[in-house]
């Protein structure tokens, strides 16, 4: 079996210094020599570790061949989305779990694995070059824009107009698959510019934006309307959107509501929530302050609390400050199980380390403490031991009687989880939530209990990842276009 093809990557100095995409997509010569190395498996199951099951073997088979343009479509086929997915799947997860070279029962892929989601970006990376020219040099205005569509365009659709509410990957790709059936959508989005978590969460080291402005301009070329500043639920209700024509609603609303642990003390100031951290950071361009408005303070000694994606980020956002603020980089994440627990992808954790995160596993913060001026000082914590398993499966933490201990810090970032935020779903009592706040919906048409809403993504089911939230949007805009046809 060969050596699988791992792609460059930046150097750790030249990461530090600046937001530059870590990880390089792969040369052509690179593809081809992960491609070889897949099994073609008579039964492939790496297909049904996709959540929107891209047809795997085949688009590898098909980059063997060289024949990208037919593995651009495959993918395509079923994820809107390519280079994006390509660079934020957890892989390790889903299709390489799957793939026949990780070990059957491993909590998740081995090493040997294919390099599916490399392989992915390349394709995706590829078809972006290759429809940019294909629009720019076709004089009808864009041939392949309508071959990307699908030919899916029916024209008693036209007259139909759908509201999307939210423009993370849920709504973008419900978006995308009206917008190619000739569904005429407006996109209405809170802030100021759509992505949702794709712009204001994940730092442009791990997603570079001209990769989103990519798929976004993308949409716009294919009629879709995008509305910022638009805060639906506050600026006009469900009812009032019904009245202006839409014939069926989608809420991708994402989970942006931070959790916190309710410890005291954790209301001082340089306490913030992941989510506010990133979204000033990514969004608010708060680095660059006072060119951009938006300021954000930076810790010397930094401590993130939390063992997820987000924390990885956080972290990593907070070591790259402190590198361009020329201060000494110290940025600790603690949290309260093992780095076998943690639900961070691999390649983040690793790529956090290499970078210099300092990590503390099995501590339990319990209180911050501040000076005079309100602004934290130390944060105390408990040890804790692994004790049973809880109903995530993962083994709970157990803190230790007497084992309290204090550490200095002058910032703390908590990312210990996101909920739903109640703005639209309070004032609108006939939609039917869980208890997490959570959007209840017909799981096989992702409607909800307001006739002709539907919803999909985070707001369904809570924190998830882009490809799911993907897939849910994908059954919802299936059963608006059934029921609109
Ligand atoms: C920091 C971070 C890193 C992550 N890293 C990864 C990763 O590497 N890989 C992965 O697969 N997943 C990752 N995830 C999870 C993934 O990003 C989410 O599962 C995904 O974005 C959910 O998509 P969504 O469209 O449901 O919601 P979101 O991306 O949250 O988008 C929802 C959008 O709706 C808007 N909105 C909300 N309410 C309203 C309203 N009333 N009116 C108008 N607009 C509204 C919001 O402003 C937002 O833009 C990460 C999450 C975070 C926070």
């Amino acid at each position: 079996m060969k050596t699988p093809i791992k792609p460059k990557e930046l150097n750790v100095s030249s990461r530090i210094s600046g937001f530059d995409e870590v990880v390089s997509c792969y040369t052509e010569k690179e593809a081809l020599a992960e491609a070889e190395r897949c099994l073609q498996c008579k039964n492939p199951a790496c297909i049904a570790g996709c959540p929107v099951e891209i047809d795997i073997k085949k688009f590898i088979f098909q980059i063997t061949r060289k024949d990208y343009r037919g593995a651009y479509f495959t993918i395509r086929e079923k994820n809107n989305f390519p280079s994006i997915c390509g660079r934020v799947c957890p892989a390790e997860y889903q299709c390489r779990k799957a793939c026949v070279l990780t070990k059957k029962g491993s909590p998740f892929a081995s090493e040997k694995a294919i390099n599916i989601h490399f392989l992915e970006r390349f394709i995706g990376d590829w078809g972006m070059k290759d429809i940019v020219r294909d629009v720019r040099g076709s004089t009808s205005g864009g041939g392949r824009t309508s071959n990307i569509s699908g030919g899916g365009r029916t024209s008693n659709n036209v007259s139909k107009k759908v509201a999307v509410v939210g423009s993370g990957p849920a709504g973008l790709c419900c978006a995308g698959e009206l917008a190619r059936h000739g569904i005429k959508v407006v996109i209405f989005e809170t802030l100021h510019a759509p992505g949702g978590v794709l712009r204001y969460g994940i730092p442009p080291f791990r997603l570079q934006r001209d990769v989103l402005d990519f798929e976004i301009d993308y949409l716009k070329k294919m009629g879709v309307e995008i509305v910022t500043n638009f805060i639906v639920g506050k600026i006009k209700s469900l009812d009032e959107l019904f009245a202006e024509g839409f014939s069926a609603v989608f809420l991708g609303l994402g989970a942006g509501a931070p959790s916190f642990m309710g410890i005291p003390g954790e209301n001082q100031c340089n306490i913030y929530s992941a989510n506010e951290f990133l979204t000033r950071v990514n969004l608010m361009g708060a680095y660059k302050f006072p060119e951009y408005h938006t300021p954000v303070n930076i810790g010397k000694k930094t401590v993130v609390i939390g063992g997820g994606n987000t924390a990885m980020d956080a972290a990593r956002v907070a070591l790259r400050l402190q590198k361009l603020n020329k201060m000494k980089p110290d940025v600790n994440v603690f949290y309260r199980r093992t780095e076998n627990e943690m639900p961070a992808r691999r390649p983040e954790i690793g790529h956090a380390k290499e970078e210099g995160v300092n990590f503390r596993f099995l501590v339990q913060p319990v209180e911050f403490t501040g000076d005079k001026q309100g602004y934290v000082e130390k944060i105390k914590c408990l040890q804790c031991k692994l004790g049973e398993p809880d109903s995530s499966g993962r083994r709970r933490p157990v803190p230790i009687k007497g084992s309290e201990f204090e550490e200095p810090c002058d910032m703390a970032i908590i990312a210990v989880g996101l909920r739903a935020n109640r703005i639209l779903t309070s004032v609108t009592p006939s939609l039917k939530v869980d208890k997490w706040d959570d959007i209840t919906v017909n799981s096989g048409t992702m409607e909800t209990s307001i006739k002709r809403v539907y919803a999909g993504g985070d707001i369904v089911g809570g924190e998830g990842t882009v490809i799911e939230a993907m897939g849910m949007a994908k059954k919802a805009s299936k059963a608006i276009i059934e029921k609109l046809a």
